[in-house]
């Protein structure tokens, strides 16, 4: 599986399949909060933002952006998890630690903050769903995953929107495409090469509350 900013992408050589983030969505709100925030915060409106109508309209708002990622992340964990365990599949993702920590290192505004969430949640939530559902789940080095050629490794070309082309034996392809291509690679590199082959799922960075599940470490901020 690939994740951006619009789709999660799930697939291999042979399949694919797209779902849509709901990032545009989840940013409605919080820019809804921000603006309120905003308006409250001058001088003119002091008084106002002590009251308490305000106050709640705007955690609401931020509330309600964080809620839609939250949803999204569990359904769709559990989808692509129980889909894979259907097939007999592992999953496999990119480790996204270092992008989460470049990201953070960002201003944090607007869609930045709703990108960090996401990329942190569904990697907490796909293993966690990999766990309960015994489907192994792989974590692989991101690094030039959506421009090397999944054929013969040599760096390709942009070919039109979004469409990459490699120089030296021609393969032509979407870019998630190329990526899904080059997860699945080296989860089978990882793997020994079968995807029969049952490896321990990596949970190491789900920090498991009473129930088991991943915790929402940001509920009750305002900070996402
Ligand atoms: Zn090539």
């Amino acid at each position: 599986m690939d994740v951006n900013e619009k789709h999660i992408v799930i697939g291999n050589s042979k399949f694919e399949y797209r779902f849509k983030t709901p990032i545009e969505r989840a940013l409605h709100y919080k820019l809804l909060a921000e603006n309120l925030q905003k308006k409250y915060s001058s001088m003119r409106y002091d008084a106002w933002l002590r009251r308490r109508g305000v106050r709640r309209r705007i955690s609401h708002y931020y509330a309600k952006a964080r809620c839609i990622i939250e949803d999204w992340v569990k359904k769709t964990s559990h989808r692509i998890v129980v889909l894979a365990r259907q097939h007999q599949y592992a999953v496999a993702r990119e480790d996204l630690t270092g992008l989460v920590e470049s990201l953070m290192k960002l201003p944090r505004e607007h869609k930045v903050s709703l990108l960090i969430l996401s990329y942190r949640r569904i990697s907490e939530w796909i293993d966690w769903q990999c766990g309960k559902h015994g489907v192994p789940s792989i974590a692989v080095d991101p690094m030039d995953t959506s421009t090397k050629c999944p054929r013969c490794s040599s760096k390709m070309r942009e070919n039109g929107y979004r469409v990459l082309k490699c120089p030296r034996c021609g393969f032509e392809a979407d870019r998630d495409t190329v990526a899904i291509l080059n997860i699945e690679k080296r989860a089978l590199t990882q793997m020994g090469g079968s995807l029969a082959t049952p490896t321990a799922p990596q949970m190491t960075d789900v920090d498991p509350n009473r129930c088991g599940e991943p915790m929402n470490p940001l509920r009750g901020t305002h900070a996402l």
